[in-house]
């Protein structure tokens, strides 16, 4: 593997961060890693403070939007082990944006490699209140200055690390939109892209004035298939079943939704349908009284569960204090991450020198 030049930075700012008071996205460990696309291949891998970037006003990003990210994030062990979960499957979604906005692949061990060494520099930074942890930001935009449309030549990776503290989430309450969509087939929704979000900002103040948290998308053909929430995918426990709408080309693969279903196959043996879902199915089973739990699963908010759901003038009310399935999740996603339980699934690895050699 190429070499990664480090820099340390002379004085760390930790000292001006309140661990009990973090205000989440906004501040910065001391370092972050950076690698360069020139000339067809990956170059100056680094590590180093953290710093602006400089950009020419033509740089193509800014433009036509070539920009993709990953989410994931760093647990510290009881022992104080920085631990990471699924890092390779973040390293493989974020290939798969990179080939659908026709940007380059970065190399998987390398993504791997430099998250490990930049959060091991950094590892004081992950709080020391149970609960916290260390958000990880890999990104990728493009680099050429050009205002003319093409694919960039040059690419910069870049991988960001912010303190976050527990993420105490109450409730959301969602509606459906029947007259905007996230995604559509054979779109851009499976990749992690800046511009998804960008498109789904004016639904969701729509969907805030009328008083709901977040919009539940609904498929762009029919508006009658559940998709997925903003940053989230999406359960259903409907009897003994617990639903998920099968990813098949406008949802985004979330790796929290994945692990969910292993974990449910393999520890409860429950049967997991990743299917078509209408929403007209759930509004039949909450009125037949078969509609147990509705809850969100990602790496930010790991599960949010939902207590009310507005679709074309009918409200369902949903009473999270009973959910059972969403509470097993997060305690056993919770304790794989700050190895209180046993990880019988080989997902975590911890950050030690072996690791990095
Ligand atoms: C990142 C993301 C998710 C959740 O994916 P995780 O891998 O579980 O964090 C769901 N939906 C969208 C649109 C996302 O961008």
């Amino acid at each position: 593997m190429p070499e990664i030049k480090i820099t340390h930075s002379n004085q760390s700012r930790i000292s001006e961060v309140d661990f009990n008071n973090i205000p989440f996205g906004r501040i910065c460990t001391d370092h972050m890693a950076s690698a360069d696309f020139i000339d067809g291949k990956w170059t100056n891998f680094e590590i180093r403070p953290v710093e602006p970037l400089s950009l020419h006003p033509t740089n193509m990003t800014l433009h036509y939007g070539q920009a993709i990210f990953e989410g994931m994030k760093a647990s510290k062990a009881v022992d104080g082990t920085p631990m990471l979960m699924r890092p390779e499957l973040h390293a493989q979604r974020f290939n798969a944006s990179a080939v659908r906005m026709c940007m380059p692949e970065f190399p998987e061990d390398m993504f791997v490699d430099m998250i490990y060494k930049l959060v091991s520099i950094d590892r004081a930074w992950i709080p020391p209140i149970s609960g916290s942890s260390m958000y990880i930001r890999p990104f990728m935009i493009a680099m050429d200055e050009n205002v003319g449309v093409r694919a960039s030549s040059n690419y910069k990776f870049m991988v960001l690390t912010l303190p976050a503290g527990p993420y105490y989430g109450r409730p959301i309450s969602l509606t459906t939109s029947t007259e905007h969509v996230r995604a559509v087939d054979g779109g851009v929704g499976e990749a992690k892209c800046a511009g998804n979000y960008a498109a789904s900002l004016y639904p969701a103040t729509l969907a805030n004035k009328r008083g709901f948290d977040q919009v539940l998308w609904l498929d762009a053909h029919e508006f009658k298939y559940i998709q997925e929430v903003g940053t989230m995918n999406i359960f259903f426990v409907i009897g003994n079943k617990v639903i998920t709408p099968a990813t098949s080309g406008s949802i985004l693969k979330g790796i929290t939704r994945r692990n969910m279903i292993e974990i449910l196959k393999v520890e409860k043996g429950i049967e997991v349908e990743e299917r078509a879902l209408s929403i007209d199915e759930v509004m039949a089973a909450h009125a037949d009284g078969t509609l147990k739990e509705v809850f969100g699963s990602g790496t930010a908010a790991l599960v949010a569960n939902v207590n009310r759901i507005a679709h074309d003038g009918n409200v369902m009310e949903l009473d999270p204090d009973n959910f059972e399935i969403s509470l097993y999740l997060k305690a056993k996603i919770n304790g794989l991450r700050d190895g209180t339980i046993e990880d019988t699934y080989g997902w975590m690895t911890p950050i030690t020198e072996a690791v990095m050699a």
